[in-house]
């Protein structure tokens, strides 16, 4: 079922609002301002849940089950509650009311350990993940077959995009660019029968070219490297925090705390 398109984009809402707020200011009455939705939100950025095997190429994308637990252990102790990306969209655009810490944990490409590591501990906080889903990752047991995304959605994950096959966007031509970031949406939407409202660039590669047929595509927003909270002004260049295998629980809590103090 297609959910009904927003009148007006995050920014137009947001340009809309400060003009609202001013004028309301400059009438020198006592009318309400209404309460600012524009704050910063966390999006934390995971690759492997799993112990990384020796030798592996990029060690730092391995977070060990372990640690993942504890972190999400540290973010329930410490006030913070997971939500979708859907979720974090309506607070910007409407001002529809988030926990008082939110936090986005995204999974990107779509590995094994997303679904028998950091499903059970989400589960038990009763908290969404965000599974930013290569399509090709559907093709092998080993990565994420469709019964895998299956059970994450039915835990109230949210399902986004992040191509078929993985390329820089930035280096391919315009009809595998469409394909790419259009035709990964429908391929999802069509097997899974949930929206597909978000796209995650693959290896945070974007120009205005890629932005541009992201938005073209009906995205409502998408997700980059670019290490930082996301705010609503970049909407079609959110930032993320990503968390390495060296972070540990330690590493984890220092970027956390420097972030959103
Ligand atoms: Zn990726």
């Amino acid at each position: 079922m297609r959910r009904i398109r927003p009148q007006f984009t995050v920014s137009q809402a947001a340009a809309i609002l400060a003009v609202v707020a001013f004028l309301f200011t400059t009438a020198g009455g006592n009318a309400a301002v209404p309460p600012r939705h524009d704050r910063p939100v966390p999006i934390l950025m995971y690759h492997v849940i799993a112990r990384a095997p020796a030798g592996a190429a990029l060690p730092e994308l391995f977070v060990q089950p372990s640690d993942f637990a504890a972190q999400m252990s540290w973010l329930a102790a410490h006030g913070f509650h997971a939500v979708t990306l859907h979720r974090v969209y309506e607070y910007w655009l409407r001002g529809t009311p988030l926990p008082a810490q939110p936090i986005v944990v995204s999974f990107d490409d779509g590995t094994l350990g997303q679904h028998i590591h950091a499903l059970p501990v989400l589960r038990r906080l009763h908290w969404p993940g965000v599974l930013n889903l290569k399509v090709n990752a559907l093709k092998s047991r080993y990565t994420m077959p469709a019964w895998r995304v299956r059970d994450l959605l039915a835990a109230g994950w949210e399902l986004d995009a992040h191509t078929i096959t993985h390329p820089d966007l930035t280096r391919v031509d315009d009809a595998r660019l469409w394909q790419e970031v259009h035709g990964s949406r429908v391929a999802l939407e069509r097997l899974f029968h949930v929206p597909v409202d978000f796209f995650c660039y693959p290896s945070g590669r974007y120009d205005a070219h890629v932005v541009a047929a992201v938005r073209r595509a009906g995205y409502l927003g998408a997700t980059t490297t670019n290490y930082g909270l996301a705010r609503p002004q970049d909407i079609y260049t959110l930032g993320r925090i990503r968390i390495n295998g060296s972070d540990g629980l330690s590493g984890f809590a220092k970027k956390l705390q420097s972030l959103t103090r």
